[in-house]
């Protein structure tokens, strides 16, 4: 391909990984974030096997291994103390392993890396719209400024894209009925062991713990995040009763967290957040490619969305490499992020249910069954593929 000006909309995980790539391939590269100053704030995070490889790809995973911590299992209760979930990493291989990382740390270090790039980075930049999608896309912001005309206009403007509704494209995009609080914490004595433990009361109450590193520089202290799943009407019947009320919720499905609930001393302390389920029949238009959680965000519960936006931005990098003209780059780019995304959109779909939902029935025979028929040898490798990132289907699996 020849030498393409690129706009990139969006500074979180999919934008800062595509224009590292394409940046490389010597393109010239500019990244549009509405932020005005984008620092390192989020949750944490737990980058997947498949996450870790592109970020080593890009020479930044020591870095993160460095402010994360790993991950080596990931496990499950009921309160009464009945395993459901019980994932060890080590059977992908001996050194495999989650890595829990405060999302602030991943932005920084991506942050750096474009700098390091020569990227040009625009903050403060709410752009609202791309005009001329078929020929030379310009962007339009906010106070009705433009930039361009560029040669492709990446939009991964996360979850909530407001430039994925400009598209002549259809979008299903159903909100699920719970979210998480989340709060992070710290650990200095590290009392809590490494990894995702999870907590379940039926289908209603989940509770997650998992360590989480370092946090941005300068933090020494190590920290844990913490999410309270919660149905998004619930929230404010959680606000009306109060710190204390939660707090002793909090203490019915883990005794032994009092050492977290001491760093929360208002409610307003926990941040929520809601999932959506977006799904598109294609993801380009003309000159235009959504990616990441624009494209196709779904709900946390595999804890793939980072994981799957570095993906994106791997798979379109190599399109743009591969063919002769952008739209012949974008429709390859839809056809073989297709199977992909498909399984664990899929999978997403069926197992947040099973875990975060109104369904009460559910949760007798998952707590019965699901740590047993985990253990299966076909259902084991379908986990242990699934975690890993790699799965396209029930025998399929990507290359990136
Ligand atoms: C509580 C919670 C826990 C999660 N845990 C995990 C996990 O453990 N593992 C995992 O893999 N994933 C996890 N995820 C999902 C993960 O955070 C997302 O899938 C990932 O951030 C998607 O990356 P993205 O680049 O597509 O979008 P985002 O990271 O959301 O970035 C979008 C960027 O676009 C910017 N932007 C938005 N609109 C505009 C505009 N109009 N103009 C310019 N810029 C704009 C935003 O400011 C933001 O910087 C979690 C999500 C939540 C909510």
């Amino acid at each position: 391909m020849r030498k393409l000006r690129i706009a990139i909309v969006g500074a979180g995980i999919g934008g800062p990984t595509s224009a590292l790539f394409l940046a490389r391939q010597g393109h010239s590269v500019e990244i549009f974030e509405r932020v005005a100053t984008p620092g390192p704030v989020g949750a944490g995070i737990l980058l997947q096997p498949i996450g870790q490889t592109i970020l080593n790809r890009l020479g930044i995973l020591e870095q993160l291994q460095a402010r994360g911590a790993p991950v080596p299992k990931l496990t499950g209760q009921t309160v009464a103390g009945r395993t459901v979930l019980d994932f060890n990493y080590n059977v992908l291989g001996a050194q495999q392993h989650g890595l829990g990382i405060h999302r602030g740390v991943l932005f920084e270090t991506l942050w750096h890396a474009l700098q390091a790039a020569g990227v040009k980075t625009r903050t403060d930049a709410d752009i609202t719209a791309i005009l001329d999608r078929d020929t030379q896309p310009t962007l339009q912001t906010a106070t009705n400024t433009h930039f361009g005309p560029f040669d492709l206009v990446i939009a991964a403007d996360g979850a909530n894209s407001q430039l994925r509704n400009t598209l002549d494209i259809p979008v299903y995009n159903k909100p699920y009925p719970y979210g998480a609080l989340w709060f992070i914490a710290e650990d200095p004595e590290q009392r809590l062991p490494l990894g995702l433990h999870q907590t379940f009361n039926g289908t209603r109450q989940m509770l997650g713990v998992m360590s989480t590193g370092l946090g941005p520089e300068p933090g020494t202290v190590p920290l844990v995040s913490m999410f309270w799943s919660i149905a998004t009407n619930s929230l404010t019947a959680l606000h009306a009763a109060g710190l204390d009320a939660w707090k002793a919720q909090v203490r019915q499905l883990r005794p032994d967290l009092d050492f977290i609930l001491a760093q929360i001393s208002d409610l307003e302390q926990l941040t929520f957040a809601n999932y959506y389920d977006v799904v598109m029949p294609r993801w380009h238009q003309g000159n235009v490619v959504l990616i990441g959680d624009a494209a196709h965000a779904m709900s946390p519960q595999l804890g793939m969305g980072a994981n799957i936006a570095l993906v994106d931005a791997t798979i379109l990098s190599n399109c743009i490499a591969e063919f002769d003209t952008v739209p012949s780059a974008l429709a390859a780019y839809t056809a073989r992020r297709k199977p992909h995304l498909r399984y664990y959109q899929f999978a997403s779909r069926w197992l947040t249910p099973i875990f975060q939902s109104n369904y009460s029935w559910i949760g007798p025979p998952r707590d019965l069954v699901f740590n047993t028929v985990g253990k299966l040898p076909f259902f084991k490798q379908q986990m242990a593929g699934t975690l890993a990132g790699t799965k396209a289907g029930i025998l399929r699996k990507i290359e990136v």
